[in-house]
C-alpha cells in the first residue's frame, strides 16, 4: 500500500454514516440534475420547441421553466414532510380549545408559481371558525 492509499483508507474510515449518506445523496442529485438537463435538451429538439440556432432567450426561458418546476416539486415534498410531522390536534388561537386537525388542500403562490399542497386545519366549535396552526410556523 502506498502513502496515498494509506491516507485515503484512513480518511474513509473516519467518515460517519451520516456524512456518507449526505455524500451519496449529493452525488445522486448531481447525476439526476445532469440527466434532467440532458432530457430537457433532447425533448426540446424532439418536440420542435427549439430548432436550429435559437435566440438564447428561448434556451434560457425553457431552462428557467424547468428550474421552476423542480422548485415546485421540492416545495411540495418539503411541505408534505412538515404536515406529516405536525400534531393531529391544535389549540384554537381565539379561545384555546384543543381541536382535531384535518387535511385541507390549498394553493400557495410561490416565487416559482402556484403549487397545491395539503395542510392541517382546525374547526373550532366554540368560535365557529377555522384556523391553520401549521402555516403560521412555516410562513405560507
Ligand atoms: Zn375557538
Amino acid at each position: 500500500m502506498d502513502d496515498a492509499a494509506a491516507v485515503w483508507r484512513e480518511n474513509t474510515s473516519q467518515v460517519s454514516p451520516s456524512d456518507a449518506k449526505t455524500a451519496q445523496l449529493m452525488e445522486r442529485l448531481e447525476r439526476l440534475l445532469r440527466e434532467a438537463a440532458e432530457v430537457e435538451v433532447e425533448l426540446s429538439r424532439a418536440n420542435g420547441s427549439i430548432k436550429g440556432v435559437p435566440h438564447y432567450s428561448v434556451i434560457e426561458g425553457r431552462a428557467h421553466e424547468l428550474g421552476q418546476r423542480l422548485s415546485r416539486e421540492v416545495q411540495q415534498r418539503q411541505m408534505r414532510k412538515v404536515v406529516a410531522s405536525q400534531p393531529v390536534t391544535g389549540k384554537c388561537p381565539g379561545c384555546g380549545t384543543r381541536c382535531e386537525l384535518q387535511p385541507f388542500r390549498r394553493d400557495v403562490n410561490s416565487v416559482d408559481g402556484v403549487l397545491p399542497f395539503q395542510e392541517l386545519v382546525g374547526d373550532c366549535p366554540r368560535c365557529r371558525r377555522s384556523f391553520f396552526p401549521a402555516t403560521g410556523d412555516v410562513g405560507v
